[in-house]
């Protein structure tokens, strides 16, 4: 058996950012902190600061008064920020710049009287943030169906925004569905699913046709990382989307003579790592890493941490 090993593949420069942000205001501060909901969507690494002694919460409620307070990488919408005041919470905010480039969008789009049409998946914490921006201004839709279903004036100024961690391809429908349907639409002059999820979609989009098997190590409910095994799928292969090397199972790789291993965006290389040595004590697999585009993107820690840090300097 061969192993490829994906490159690009796992932490991207808003979780690394997200995570560096925790561990450096539990060093500062304790662990005594909350974050709103998960810090980013793995299991293990929410598991990880669970042990540290962090607090992880659905509601500003369940966080005690004048208690410290992250945000996920995420996002949140200006609602909760002002629960977090009204409870006099000290914030940090490790929302993903990118991810807040989607809200300043919004807030722009809405301000000038659009519709904007946000593509993304309901329910996911990023929409949630996004939608929380503009709420009388955004309407959300899935797939091409749900553009149909619009019943904006056709002279009306729309504009559409996406989640960032959609699928290129699946996007690129309901974004050529919305052109059909309304000529004039708007959209941001930089598009909206960031370079990560591209880059780690092209990756497997390039090394599943020659591999059996393909294998993604993420959680269930990381869009990103549900994105790849979808895409693995999409090339007719086995492909499973897996937290860490207990869930994988030895009939899954019964002839296969190729294995593709990627991670989601926020998958920790360790579980990565695992996998590897897993199938190559089972199966003598050997290894080969396959870059298929180079990453240097880095985001700095937010501002008000580094003003804490240095005050303390
Ligand atoms: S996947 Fe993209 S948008 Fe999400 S945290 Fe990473 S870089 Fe930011």
């Amino acid at each position: 058996m061969k192993i490829l090993v994906a490159n690009p593949r796992g932490f991207c420069a808003g979780v690394n950012m997200a995570i560096e942000c925790l561990d450096e205001a539990i060093r500062m501060f304790g662990s005594n902190i909350y974050v709103y909901h998960e810090i980013v969507h793995n299991k293990y690494v929410v598991e990880r600061f669970t042990q540290k002694g962090v607090t992880f919460v659905n509601a500003i409620s369940e966080v005690p008064e004048q208690s410290i307070l992250l945000y996920s990488a995420h996002g949140v919408s200006p609602e909760i920020r002002e629960q977090s005041r009204a409870r006099k919470l000290q914030t940090i905010d490790a929302t993903c710049p990118l991810v807040t480039k989607v809200h300043l969008e919004a807030v722009k789009y809405a301000r000038e009287g659009y519709h904007i049409v946000l593509i993304g998946h309901e329910g996911h914490d990023e929409v949630i943030g996004t939608m929380g921006e503009a709420p009388a201004s955004i309407t959300l839709v899935e797939d091409p169906e749900d553009v149909a279903k619009l019943s904006f004036p056709l002279d009306a100024k729309v504009a559409y925004l996406t989640q960032t961690t959609l699928s290129v391809e699946e996007a690129g429908r309901v974004i050529a569905s919305l052109k059909s349907r309304f000529p004039k639409i708007e959209s941001p002059p930089k598009e909206d699913i960031c370079y990560a999820t591209t880059n780690r979609q092209d990756a497997v989009k390039q090394l599943a046709k020659n591999s059996d098997v393909v294998i993604v190590l993420g959680s269930q409910n990381s869009s990103n990382s549900r994105r790849l095994q979808e895409i693995g799928a999409s090339f007719e292969k086995r492909s499973f989307l897996v937290d860490g090397a207990e869930e994988l199972q030895r009939e899954w790789f019964s002839d296969a003579d190729t294995v593709l291993i990627t991670a989601g965006a926020s998958a920790p290389e360790v579980v990565v790592q695992d996998c590897i040595a897993w199938l190559s004590r089972e199966f003598g697999a050997t290894i080969e890493e396959v870059t298929t585009r180079e990453e240097h993107v880095a985001f700095p820690l937010p501002r008000e941490l580094r003003v804490l840090q240095s005050a303390r300097n």
